[in-house]
């Protein structure tokens, strides 16, 4: 951590926190065509694990930071950097440990953290999204229980068949659509970046009488939007059985589910259990929930800076409020009063952003400029005298 003082006497809730994360997500290094550790520069892009998942940014931070100091500017505000740890495990170092431990250290009305994304194409911005509001986080168990025994007389209440059908169910359930603030903003502002006939139908969305068809040809258009819109069930692991000839008396499933802010996890497995209606198939919530936190605000003076900054450094291209179906530290901080935002500030194709926590990670050299031309603007603008 480190402080950049504007006055003798802090006013945290005048404060500006730039924090990053400086784990990573562990890689298959076979997987990889270079070192995943190695900062391998090739073909203008540096590679490797955490290159924008979240050490780019954490760089970013850091050179906006020292720039800030280095050309004496006064200060309207204190600035505060801070460089967290098991962001990607949540553990004994996590934003949630240091809250507890040390929030008088950092305590801060305003933040920047990852979360957000600026979109490339084709060499240029097509917008910039911050996020202002997170999805949260449950994973439940899917669990059938059946009569075990000798697998040479199969049984109809097998636990595994069982599992296999409420599966199929879940899959083909859609949650409904609900537009919050944040989205609804989004997509005003994403409708005019489409081709007529997909930017025809984003408008259409929160219209009575073509709202639903509208969400339906936009959620097949793009499984992020669908994503955006509604509660989403995930499958992500699968377990039962102990030989190859015993019919297993219970087997299990894990649904990786993101609710919307504002959605409550009782509800929708209300809902799931009535689509599955299988007295053999029982849910069970793991306790390791993520946080239901309130949205940021979109009117305040640090979101207009930020969308001026973004706006100036990428050739007027639109800048849009963003509800992440992702989970980040954000939540942690709004939940103490922070008004956080989420970016990552480098212009990035579809394809790199596919990349994070995958294989090959890496960010365009030029792109990683950029950013930090962004944060020095963004740091300028809201917390430097006029
Ligand atoms: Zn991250």
């Amino acid at each position: 951590m480190a402080r950049l003082k504007h006055a003798a006497i802090a006013d945290p809730s005048r404060a500006l926190l730039l924090v990053a994360h400086m784990d990573v997500v562990g890689v298959d290094k076979s997987k990889w065509t270079v070192d995943p550790f190695g900062a391998t520069m090739k073909d203008g892009y540096l590679y490797g694990r955490g290159a924008v998942d979240d050490k780019g940014m954490l760089a970013a931070n850091l050179a906006a930071f020292v720039a800030l100091k280095r050309t004496g500017a006064r200060l309207n505000r204190d600035v505060i950097f801070l460089a967290t740890c098991d962001e990607e495990a949540f553990g004994d170092s996590s934003i949630k440990a240091l809250i507890a431990k040390n929030w008088d250290k950092f305590a801060a009305g305003f933040a920047i953290n990852e979360g957000g994304v600026v979109i490339a194409k084709d060499g240029k911005v097509q917008y910039t999204a911050v996020q202002a509001s997170e999805k949260v986080t449950y994973n439940v168990d899917v669990v059938a229980r059946g009569t075990s025994g000798h697998a040479s007389i199969p049984l109809k209440d097998n636990a595994v068949l069982h599992l296999a059908t409420a599966l199929e169910k879940i899959g083909n359930y859609s949650a409904p659509v609900h537009l919050t603030a944040v989205t609804r903003r989004y997509f005003e502002g994403v409708a005019s970046l489409q081709d007529d006939e997909l930017g025809k139908w984003v408008r259409s969305l929160d219209t009575p009488d073509r709202g639903e068809h509208a969400a339906r040809v936009i959620s097949d258009a793009n499984p992020a939007w669908s994503a955006m819109l509604r509660d989403t069930i995930s499958p992500t692991m699968l377990s039962g059985g102990v030989r190859a000839n015993v019919i297993p008396a219970e087997a299990r499933a894990t649904l990786n589910i993101r609710l919307l802010p504002g959605d409550t996890i009782g509800v929708l497995l209300a809902e799931l259990n009535k689509v599955v209606n299988d007295p053999q198939v029982k849910f069970e919530i793991q306790t390791n929930a993520g946080l239901a936190a309130p949205t940021s605000s979109l009117e305040n003076d640090f979101y207009s800076a930020i969308m001026k900054a973004a706006a100036q450094e990428f050739g007027g291209a639109p800048v849009l409020p963003y509800q992440s179906t992702w989970g980040t530290d954000s939540a942690q901080l709004r939940l103490h009063n922070v008004q956080a935002y989420g970016l990552v500030p480098f212009p990035l194709t579809e394809d790199d952003l596919k990349r994070m926590h995958g294989n090959d990670e890496r960010i365009p050299v030029a792109s990683f400029a950029k950013g930090v031309a962004l944060m020095v603007r963004i740091v300028n603008e809201f917390a430097v005298s006029r």
